[in-house]
């Protein structure tokens, strides 16, 4: 089965993400980032793609994949927004859909991608229906795997007792 590896760069500085990269063998970076800006330089989209072709990473915004419905949960809870994603994700022939369909191209062809956007939680992250809808392109399935796990930490483990 086929690979596709998902991130959010805010889980740590741009080297952690390139060495990230680097450990699971990624050979391209699909930022679906709706804008490829952040106040953080190092994630705007020069030095985004200048750091990840210095690294042998190729780099790709693909801002037909964004979320296009900003995360406010007064104006639109979460559940109906991974709805709307799903039905504008899934329409036939639409640019949401033809940049999916791209990308499971590349996918099948041996590029080894990362689905990249700035939220840390990888579930409240609109590259959770990005994956998803990209999965449902291939036959035999295809895993999708965080970049990177964080440490669990012992307090948490142990239940926050003690100290
Ligand atoms: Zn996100």
């Amino acid at each position: 089965m086929l690979t596709v590896w998902q991130y959010g760069y805010q889980q740590g500085n741009r080297d952690q993400m390139l060495e990230r990269c680097a450990a699971a063998g990624v050979t391209d970076v699909w930022d679906v980032r709706f804008s490829p800006w952040s106040p953080n330089p190092d994630f705007c989209l020069h030095r985004m793609k200048v750091a990840c072709t210095n690294a042998r990473v190729g780099y790709y915004s693909v801002t037909d994949l964004g979320n296009p419905y900003p995360r406010d949960e007064d104006a639109m809870p979460w559940s109906e927004t991974v709805e709307a994603l799903r039905v504008l994700y899934g329409k036939a022939a639409s640019k949401e859909s033809r940049a999916l369909a791209t990308l499971a191209r590349a996918i099948t062809d041996g590029r080894r991608v990362c689905v990249l956007c700035a939220c840390k939680s990888q579930i409240q992250c609109h590259r959770f229906v990005v994956c998803e809808m990209l999965a449902r392109l291939f036959a035999d399935g295809l895993a999708v795997e965080p970049l990177y796990v964080p440490a669990v930490k012992q307090r948490e483990l142990f239940g926050g007792c003690g100290t």
